[in-house]
């Protein structure tokens, strides 16, 4: 089959690959409704993270089941299933306490931005839907695999609460993520730092009360005017960046929480500082599995549509266009087709 491989950084092809099979009894693979380019992505597109040779690109998906391994029991072919970025067994202590994202036998997916993919730990990580899902569900469901299941961590792990007050700081598609989630939560007050308007548009309709575009210094005096002084007592990080992470710090009040789901690129704390501040932090990669059968069903009941963070469309032979548009920040999210 043809799937997209990073060559090197600005350097993604559409081209030929061995097709995906059975390597491990407790494999499956699936035929992909959908998949998406992440913004994680595009830090070794980027050349900003380490890389040895040819990459198989793609971790986010949902498709259909075409062929299980010997020991996989929870899913068969046929079956519409979801899965996590992360793969995870489901059974082992972290995943029992929650962290599926830190899974003793835990490894990250790959190669998801191609018609079929492998999926290994398929039990544990994969979850099947009753029905097929309609075709406009698609994006919703695609979108649950990554994108949402991440900012819906963000907002845990800065422990939104029902009345609160929520800072999200970032306004890519995990920000925006992070802002419904927020909503979700019963946030009383989200305020979204955005300078773009389209982006301003989507945090509005996914629920922030109020946006600020101003960045650093005076984005927190905006956000400390706007919270009479006080700072919000949830924060999500949603950039990874030190100066996306100063901001977090500065607008969190004492006691608050900060959900840090950026992958940190030149993010240090100094231990004092963070001492005499007193602000709670939790972050890394999502544990989306714990969220995984929640999130489904919202979007199956139509109370959610996060599919509406992908603003570009393309079949998937126009992969590289997708990394383009996105490192130029022409689109949020690109979402690939691969239904011909
Ligand atoms: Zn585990």
């Amino acid at each position: 089959m043809y799937a997209t491989v990073m060559h090197g950084p600005g350097d993604v092809r559409y081209e030929q690959v061995s097709d995906p099979r059975i390597e491990k009894p407790t494999d499956a693979i699936i035929k992909l409704s959908a998949t998406c380019i992440c913004g994680s992505d595009l830090w070794p597109y980027r050349g900003l993270s380490e890389r040895n040779g040819p990459a198989h690109m793609g971790h986010e998906y949902c498709g259909v089941v075409v062929e299980v391994g010997s020991e996989v029991k929870t899913v068969k072919p046929g079956q519409f299933v979801v899965g996590s970025f992360c793969l995870s067994d489901n059974t082992c202590p972290h995943c029992a306490f929650g962290f599926h994202s830190s899974c003793q036998q835990g490894e990250f997916m790959t190669g998801a931005q191609a018609p079929y993919a492998r999926v290994p730990l398929a039990d544990g990580t994969l979850v099947a839907t009753v029905e097929m899902p309609d075709a406009d569900v698609i994006p919703h469901m695609l979108a649950v695999s990554d994108v949402l299941g991440t900012g819906w961590y963000a907002a845990d792990a800065a422990q939104v609460r029902k009345g609160g007050t929520v800072v999200v700081v970032g306004d890519g598609a995990v920000g925006l993520m992070g802002v419904l989630a927020a909503s979700q939560m019963g946030a009383e007050r989200i305020i979204a730092m955005s300078r773009h308007a389209t982006r301003q548009q989507l945090a509005r309709e996914f629920g922030a009360t109020d946006i600020v575009a101003e960045r650093g210094a005076d984005g927190i005096a905006r956000i400390m005017d706007l919270t009479d002084g006080v700072g919000a007592e949830s924060v999500l990080e949603c950039v990874g960046m030190g100066e996306s992470m100063d901001q977090a710090m500065g607008v969190c009040r004492p006691g608050g929480t900060i959900g840090y789901v950026g992958v940190p690129h030149g993010v240090s704390f100094d231990g004092q500082k963070l001492f005499f501040s007193q602000r709670r932090m939790l972050g890394g990669p999502a544990p989306v599995r714990r969220f995984l059968p929640d999130l489904m069903d919202r979007v199956l009941k139509g109370a959610i549509r996060p599919g509406k963070v992908f603003d570009l469309v393309l079949p998937i032979a126009q992969v590289a266009e997708g990394y383009r548009a996105m490192d130029e920040r022409r689109a949020i999210k690109t979402l690939l087709r691969v239904d011909e």
